[in-house]
């Protein structure tokens, strides 16, 4: 298979240089040439298999034409050791709980594979230098990320977070590490952040020093695996006779995790509508309705991992829909909420449905239930992270002292270590050029 550049002014490239580079020469994300397609027979056995199997399946009709295919199972099967629940809340909505990964988020699905793909092609090509991934994180990246490549041989770690904008408790999952994870607190906001990756990316003496790639989801693998768990869902609903009319709703900030969706429609998962929930950052919700995109700075909200301004994931939607907005708008639907409709909602459906929804599930509840579902449609709704990583923001709410898993609490207990650093990129890429190789 061969990817190309959304802005169509790179080479094609294959699989492994994707993967190791991240971003295409000419600033653009990279696509699949073509959108595998698995058979509906196949997909209609997936009620009688693991999630492992599901995902054997996709990543096979993915990337097993570029890499061993024993090896990619044994990537498979060894990064995703934990499960994906569908979990009902009330009437015809369901959840897909999506945090029983080791930083009780999505994300860990996502960077353990990256990790593990990125030190396979990095063996293979027999690499000297170490290869630097840079990633930017508004909260839950940076965790998964660092947690995923912790010990990965010939690969370091930088995370760049916004200065006083995570909460303490994401902070400490990549502060804590050490080994081949560096932190890097910015004063900035995460967009400041991520135009700083993006820049290191286009940097030619940086990148002649230094091999840099980016583990954000504009990383193909990154986003893609992300499909293995709609499949998983699937499975699950068609299991319980309800996958008929399925209604599919992502809370969405960078846009990789509703992508990936989109991917596994494409690849022949039945879905028949898909709905993209945001918080205040409303870019996406005002293109789907006026057909402009007009990026802003992202702002703060509860459901700070949503807190994004310019989703680098829109030109993959873009590209699959051939900048077609008539087609997007009729598949996706938008909506947005604010802090106050987010408590009400964590309040709400905690006190009447004893669900406890973290603040980014809670905007793909509201979405759900705002879009009425009809009787014979089934929705379901990403719950993206365990909503003790929110812990701060839902006691406020809801007046409670929830819990901390162990897995979470294990983390708080290491001394938290970060490089202070400008948001400005000369001193960024400084620090860059004066590390050890
Ligand atoms: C990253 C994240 C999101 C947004 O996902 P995107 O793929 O960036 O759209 C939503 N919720 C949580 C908890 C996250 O960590």
């Amino acid at each position: 298979m061969k990817y190309y550049s959304t802005n169509k002014q790179a080479p094609l490239a294959d699989l492994e240089e994707v993967v190791i580079k991240s971003l295409a020469g000419d600033k653009g994300l990279y696509m699949p040439e073509r959108i595998p397609v698995i058979d509906k027979n196949v997909i209609a056995s997936m009620k009688d298999k693991s999630f492992r199997e599901i995902a054997d399946i996709v990543a096979q009709a993915f990337f097993g034409e570029d890499m061993d295919p024993q090896a990619l199972s044994e990537i498979v099967y060894d990064t995703l050791s934990f499960d994906t629940p569908v979990v009902h809340v009330n009437d015809n909505i369901y959840t897909l709980e999506l945090f029983d990964g080791p930083t009780l988020a999505f994300k860990d699905v996502g960077a353990r594979f990256m990790a593990r793909l990125s030190g396979y092609f990095i063996l293979r090509r027999g690499l000297r230098r170490n290869v630097n991934v840079l990633v930017a994180t508004s909260g839950d990246t940076g965790g998964a990320v660092a947690n995923g490549f912790l010990g990965v041989p010939g690969i370091n770690v930088f995370v760049l977070y916004p200065k006083g904008k995570v909460s303490p408790i994401q902070e400490c999952q990549f502060t804590t590490l050490g080994k081949n994870i560096t932190a890097l607190e910015i004063e900035g906001t995460f967009d400041d952040c991520q135009a700083l990756v993006k820049t290191a990316f286009t940097d030619h003496e940086l990148n002649n020093h230094m091999p840099l790639t980016s583990a954000n989801s504009i990383n193909v693998a990154r986003f893609l695996p992300q499909s293995f768990y709609y499949f998983n869902a699937y499975a699950q609903l068609d299991r319980a006779g309800k996958a008929g009319e399925l209604i599919v709703c992502v809370p969405s900030g960078n846009f990789g995790n509703i992508t990936a969706g989109l991917f596994a429609y494409r690849m022949g998962l039945p879905v028949k509508h898909f709905i993209a929930a945001n918080n205040r950052n409303d870019v996406f919700y005002d293109y789907l309705q006026t057909g402009r995109y007009t990026p802003r700075p992202s702002v703060e909200t509860y459901a700070n991992a949503m807190d994004v301004g310019n989703p680098s994931n829109f030109a993959r939607i873009l590209d699959l829909f051939g900048d077609s907005h008539t087609q997007i708008a009729s598949l996706i639907s938008g909506y947005r909420y604010t802090n106050e409709q987010i408590a009400d909602t964590v309040s709400n459906v905690y006190t009447t449905h004893r669900y406890l929804l973290d603040p980014h599930g809670a905007c793909g509840y509201r979405a759900l239930a705002d879009y009425r579902l009809k009787p014979e449609e089934t929705g379901l709704f990403l719950e993206t992270a365990h909503p003790a990583k929110f812990k701060e923001t839902v006691d406020t709410i809801l007046n409670t002292d929830i819990e901390i898993p162990d897995k979470l609490r294990a983390f708080m207990k290491s001394e938290k270590k970060s490089i202070p650093l400008g948001k400005e990129f000369a001193g960024f890429k400084d620090f860059l050029m004066s590390r050890p190789l």
